[in-house]
């Protein structure tokens, strides 16, 4: 996104309406007066379309550049909401997440499911930071679920992206994998370990795991047992969001 500075009348609308903070002033040399120019910095800007769609602008001068190139097209993919995945025909992030298990079975009585939500409006997130917990998912012994886009740009075996798409940044991305029942306690402890220690970015982990045949739920309420300490709540017809966020060093 970028503001046409012919047609820019400098009212600053647009400022407070980008989510990552992206639209600022930028001081113009002038040795009479002060002087400045609003502009979108490239790098902080994640191609959300907010700007644009919100018609603030009352000269239309914030506009997209016609063809966005590969990488920066996945900025787009993973923060515009009207955006539509190729992979998974999904608008947004690209996936339903665990909400449509009922139809697609993923997550079956056999293991647990976990989807990770690295970046949220404000703070944003690199596919880098992203690729610490692909791979830590590797290293746990996860086995990604498929209805997801970023399988489309990994590894599946080590959890690595693709190189070239690593510097982009997007809103958010989400992992979404499966572990073995019994292992499922100490992959979400480990994982909230990893996390804390070593993201630059927020996350927000959420569980998925199907009733038991007697109704009753071993994990959940081992969750709900754990969920003493840390203020877990299962909610044991949905997705459970833990809400775990917490930046480099900080505390869940
Ligand atoms: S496209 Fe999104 S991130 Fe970029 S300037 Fe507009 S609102 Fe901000
Ligand atoms: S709202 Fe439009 S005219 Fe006003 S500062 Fe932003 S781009 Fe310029």
């Amino acid at each position: 996104m970028y503001i046409d500075q012919d047609l820019c009348e400098r009212c600053m609308d647009c400022i407070p309406v980008c989510p990552v903070g992206a639209i600022g002033i930028e001081e113009t040399k002038c040795a009479r007066h002060f002087s400045f120019r609003v502009v979108i910095d490239y790098e902080t800007c994640v191609e959300c379309g907010v700007c644009r769609r919100l018609k603030k602008c009352p000269q239309k001068a914030i506009k997209q550049v016609e063809d966005i190139p590969y990488p920066r097209i996945l900025r787009a993919a993973f923060s515009d909401p009207t955006f539509r995945h190729a992979s998974t025909a999904v608008l947004g992030r690209g996936t339903e997440e665990m909400k449509t298990n009922d139809v697609k079975n993923e997550f079956t009585r056999d293991n647990v499911g976990f989807s990770v939500e690295v970046g949220r409006p404000g703070v944003g997130a690199y596919f880098r930071d992203l690729q610490k917990v692909t791979m830590k998912v590797v290293a746990l012994g996860g086995d990604f679920a498929s209805y997801n886009p970023v399988v489309a740009l990994m590894d599946k075996s080590t959890g690595a992206l693709q190189e070239e798409v690593l510097d982009e940044k997007v809103l958010s991305a989400i992992a979404e994998f499966v572990v073995p029942r019994d292992k499922a306690l100490k992959v979400l402890a480990d994982l909230v370990a990893f996390i804390n220690a070593e993201l630059e970015s927020v996350a927000t982990i959420s569980v998925i795991a199907r009733n038991e045949v007697d109704g009753g739920h071993a994990f959940l309420r081992k969750l709900k047992v754990h969920g003493k300490v840390h203020g877990y709540v299962p909610y044991p017809n949905g997705k459970v969001n833990l809400g775990i966020a917490a930046l480099k060093g900080g505390k869940p």
